[in-house]
């Protein structure tokens, strides 16, 4: 079966089942001009997201943390829903979709109009403080500040409010992401290396349960021949505008 065929196929099977949960990572918001981790050039190649995106580095060095979190987020926050972001947000109106997991930070889900959206790794729209846990709205005003942004309330260091390497996930979050994996009928992983834990054990187990799962990615993934039932490969934008040829 060619592409184009196998996509339809998918259309077909989510017209009839519905119920489909999405689980989203990195590769989504790529369209969207935000790098990912893995398979994509630029920051990643300069800051060493396992060093620099881990908590502990982050307690002691804030300064050098938020050096590499400038130059990230001056990205992210202006960065905008992509076609794919949209698709999605579009099959939750028409009920095919219950839900999206994400991996994500950046707030896109939301953002293109998805109501139900699992934030597995927190939101980077927010900032918190590590001392006395305020939360205050990212705005690009606070990217200007040197070394970093500081809590007006106690002035400790501001951190993104999303979970570092060496952090716990929220637990709320898990557990409706273990929830959602167990009900639905089709699981649609999108953009993500399958490579973070404990956030990439879901799709295993979503298949365990008896999804059938779709993923959508430029190139193959550890989920990709253990428990991918049809592999769409290609750009996350493009592959979505053409199911939703097939779906509206
Ligand atoms: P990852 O960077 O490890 O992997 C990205 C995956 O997306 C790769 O498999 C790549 O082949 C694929 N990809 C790249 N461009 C694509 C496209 N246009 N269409 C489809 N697929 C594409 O991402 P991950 O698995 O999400 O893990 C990285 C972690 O880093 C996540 O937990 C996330 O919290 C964080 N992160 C988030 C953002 C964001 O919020 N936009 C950006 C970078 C990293
Ligand atoms: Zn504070």
């Amino acid at each position: 079966m060619d592409l184009d065929q196998l996509i339809k196929k998918v259309a077909e099977e989510i017209k009839e089942k519905k119920e489909v949960v999405a689980f989203t990572g990195a590769g989504i918001s790529v369209e969207s001009g935000i790098p990912a981790f893995r398979g994509s050039q630029g920051l990643w190649e300069k800051y060493d997201p396992e060093q620099y995106a881990h908590i502990l580095t982050f307690l002691n060095e804030p300064a050098k943390v938020w050096k590499m979190l400038k130059e990230m987020f001056s990205i992210a926050l202006k960065a905008k829903p992509n076609i794919a972001h949209i698709v999605l947000a579009e099959m939750e109106k028409k009920h095919y979709l219950k839900a999206v997991i994400t991996q994500n930070v950046d707030g896109l889900h939301q953002e293109a109009g998805n109501q139900k959206v699992i934030e597995l790794h927190g939101n980077g729209r927010f900032l918190v403080c590590i001392s006395c846990y305020s939360k205050f709205l990212f705005v690009e005003e606070y990217l200007n500040i040197e070394p970093y942004p500081v809590c007006e309330i106690c002035k400790g260091p501001l951190k993104p409010d999303v979970v570092f390497f060496g952090e716990s996930l929220p637990e709320k979050a898990l557990s409706s992401a273990y929830e959602l994996a167990e009900s639905c009928k089709i699981f649609l992983i999108i953009g993500t290396s399958g490579l973070v834990y404990p956030a990439a054990q879901i799709p295993y187990y979503a298949k365990s349960k008896g999804a059938t799962v779709v993923e959508i990615n430029l190139g193959g993934t550890p989920y990709t021949y253990k428990i991918t039932d049809y592999f769409l490969k290609g750009k996350a934008g493009e592959i979505l505008a053409k199911l939703s040829d097939y779906l509206f």
